[in-house]
């Protein structure tokens, strides 16, 4: 007899066990409940299934549906093998590759069958029958059995199966690693795939209606263009059908929300192919960018920044001197300084011409104003601000509305400080975007220390101190608590620095990473920036590389999305119509609208000879913040019938003096209450 296992719980205590006992019994050995609610089990810190027998001693932690993303992940490896499966079912001869999970779901990527000798991929409207074919193995309750093979054994049974995609994986998987398959169901037709696990016990422990397949695509087999073709079939998979049905909510409220569906209802900007990645503001979309831009300046100048305006180009060796050149060159766009040519026969330019760059960050150009005389020690912290207008190459399939661009413009600044200055300077700046996100509407937010990568400038002492200064300098603030999502993130910050990110949570939960500020200790070197201190002799600054917005463009998408186009009334780029309801009122409306107008209030007007209805669901669709509507009696009284946006039928008559005043009080930005 083989000697018992010591199993360690998570409360300390041990239980003896013998060889062969799986997760599963013990939690029976808990209690009912347990057995019933434990659906894996972290074994050593290994997450396994509740069914693989226990091995030596080791540390078991049962995981049950309230240990939310191991379940998820679990259930959507799940439901992508009942997928497979069921697709194998109902189309014969389709051949299965890969089926990971997802953020939401999970996905497969098939070979189809052809069809008279065609490709088949599949469509959408094969959707419904997977699903049911989904519900039945999920309703047959086929238990996932484990099972490790010989990797001969392996590349065997997916050749005999036509399985070329499988045989071909198998026969690379790395030596020295277990192969495993699940096997769905007992007895010789049980469905097979190769699989890492874990998985749940069976397919009766998914919830039937809690998945939905979403979409087909094509996707290259190992992500490789030059390989064959694959049909991709997406689901989403959750936990229970109340997950679900949020889930799809949010779909459904992301896209009415979604800023380029607004932006074009509320004639706010466009995008069109012959600029790929740069935005057409137009008037009203432009008119949130400069009282946003107002708005920053304001708060920038109050903090103590100094504003500057640097070269859009500059010469290459410029970008080498930098590190850009090295290090970021494949996202610039570089242009070529062509000399003219003067010769009526000859070419336009000469073919002699130096590189420049289009600028991808306003940094280099800050240190050589900063570079401009002698700086002492009592000149710092010099706080340089930018409206800085960059362009970065990003894969036209990366682009997307103006979340993600090609030209954008950063409500940039560096500040120029000592080595004792930092911890005082980030905390300021903490406190300065903590007032802007309160006064755009984003009470909520996360901050996180994205630490060093693998790819890098300068030594690990300078890393070590620059990580400790940004821990101390969030500290001060006491803002380095769980409550703030404060996080530290391995291997995600600059290659030249450290940085802290905040990311807003928006109006339905979606979280933008948006502001940011870092230590730079490269760039002054780099660029032999220097100030003489009080010793008399000459020092580096310290940099800090700081925005808050991130860019305009991507900040404006974020606050189209989170007020779903309903802007509080300072940032609405039409903030009144004064629509008549009969043509007797227009000379009214007309003063009444000159003297809004006069008042600082965005006003328009319509007196078209169309119905208050038609009126009234055009200007709401265009998302403007008060109808003023105007009848005969309205002129006669000079009053003025309210409208506020989204209030259906509901007006409030006043006089036109005390409307005035309201809307002036209300229209104020947040900074100048
Ligand atoms: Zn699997
Ligand atoms: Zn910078």
């Amino acid at each position: 007899m083989s000697a018992m296992l010591k199993i360690t719980l998570p409360d300390g205590s041990v239980r003896e066990v013998a060889p062969g006992t799986t997760p599963a019994d013990i939690a029976a050995a808990i209690g009912p409940g347990l057995a019933k609610a434990a659906i894996a089990a972290r074994v050593d810190g290994e997450l396994r299934d509740i069914m693989r027998p226990l091995e030596g001693d080791t540390h078991l932690a049962l995981v049950t549906a309230k240990d939310e993303a191991d379940a998820l992940e679990l259930v959507r490896h799940d439901f992508a093998h009942v997928l497979a499966e069921a697709v194998q079912g109902l189309f014969p001869g389709t051949q299965i590759t890969f089926g990971p999970s997802t953020d939401d779901g999970f996905y497969y990527d098939f070979a189809p069958a052809k069809v008279d000798g065609r490709d088949r991929p599949f469509t959408e409207e094969d959707l419904p029958a997977i699903e049911e074919a989904m519900r039945n193995i999920i309703a047959r309750d086929e238990p996932l059995i484990r099972e490790v093979w010989s990797r001969a054994d392996l590349i065997a049974r997916w050749q005999r199966e036509g399985e070329t995609f499988k045989a071909e994986w198998a026969a690379e998987l790395p030596e020295g690693e277990e192969l495993t398959v699940y096997r769905a169901g007992k007895g010789e037709d049980a469905w097979l795939d190769m699989c890492r696990g874990p998985h749940l016990a069976s397919t009766g422990k998914l919830d039937p209606q809690a998945f939905k397949l979403t979409r087909v695509s094509g996707a290259y087999w190992r992500g490789d263009q030059n390989n064959a073709m694959l049909s991709r079939i997406y689901g989403t998979g959750w936990l229970n059908r109340k997950q679900l049905d949020q889930h799809l909510m949010r779909l459904e409220e992301a896209a009415k929300r979604d800023h380029r569906k607004l932006g074009q209802e509320m004639d706010l900007f466009h995008l069109q192919a012959e600029a790929h990645g740069s935005v057409f503001w137009h008037p009203k979309g432009y008119i949130i960018w400069r009282v946003l831009e107002a708005y920053m300046r304001r708060r920038l100048d109050a903090a103590g920044y100094q504003e500057v305006k640097t070269p859009q180009i500059m010469d290459a060796r410029q970008w080498e001197q930098s590190g850009h050149w090295g290090k970021y060159r494949e996202n610039m766009f570089v242009i070529p300084d062509e000399v003219p040519n003067t010769e009526d026969e000859g070419p336009v330019v000469s073919n002699e011409a130096q590189w420049m760059a289009l600028k991808p960050m306003n940094c280099p150009a800050h240190v050589l104003i900063f570079r401009q005389g002698i700086k002492s020690y009592r000149d710092l912290p010099l706080r340089l601000a930018e409206m800085g207008c960059c362009h970065r190459n990003e894969p036209h399939g990366a682009l997307h509305g103006l979340m993600r661009v090609r030209q954008f413009t950063q409500d940039d600044a560096h500040i120029f400080c000592r080595e004792d200055q930092i911890v005082d300077e980030v905390s300021r700046f903490c406190d300065l975007l903590d007032t802007v996100y309160k006064d755009l509407g984003f009470p909520d937010y996360a901050i996180k220390l994205a630490l060093r990568p693998d790819k890098r400038f300068g030594s690990d002492e300078m890393w070590d101190w620059s990580e400790q200064s940004m821990r101390d300098a969030v500290a001060v603030t006491g803002r380095n608590t769980p409550e703030w999502g404060w996080e530290e993130l391995p291997g995600e910050g600059a290659f030249y620095a450290p940085k802290l990110e905040f990311h807003l949570t928006d109006a339905i939960g979606r979280t933008w990473q948006v502001g940011t500020i870092q230590t730079d200790t490269v760039l002054p070197e780099r660029l032999d920036a220097s100030y003489v201190a009080e010793d008399g002799e000459r020092h580096r600054p310290i940099m800090l590389h700081r925005a808050i917005l991130g860019s305009y463009e991507r900040f404006i998408g974020i606050l189209i999305e989170h007020h779903a186009g309903r802007f509080p009334l300072w940032l609405a780029p039409v903030q009144a119509v004064v629509a008549t309801i009969v043509s007797d009122a227009d000379g009214y409306a007309e003063e009444v609208a000159a003297a809004l107008a006069a008042a600082g209030i965005r006003v328009e007007t319509d007196l078209r000879n169309e119905k208050i209805n038609y009126k009234v669901r055009e200007h709401s669709l265009a998302k403007v913040p008060y109808l003023l509507v105007l009848g005969k009696r309205e002129a006669d009284e000079r009053t003025v019938a309210v409208r506020p946006l989204g209030s259906d039928a509901r007006q409030e008559v006043i006089g036109l003096d005390a409307l005035i005043e309201r809307l002036k009080a209300e229209a104020l930005a947040p900074d100048l209450r």
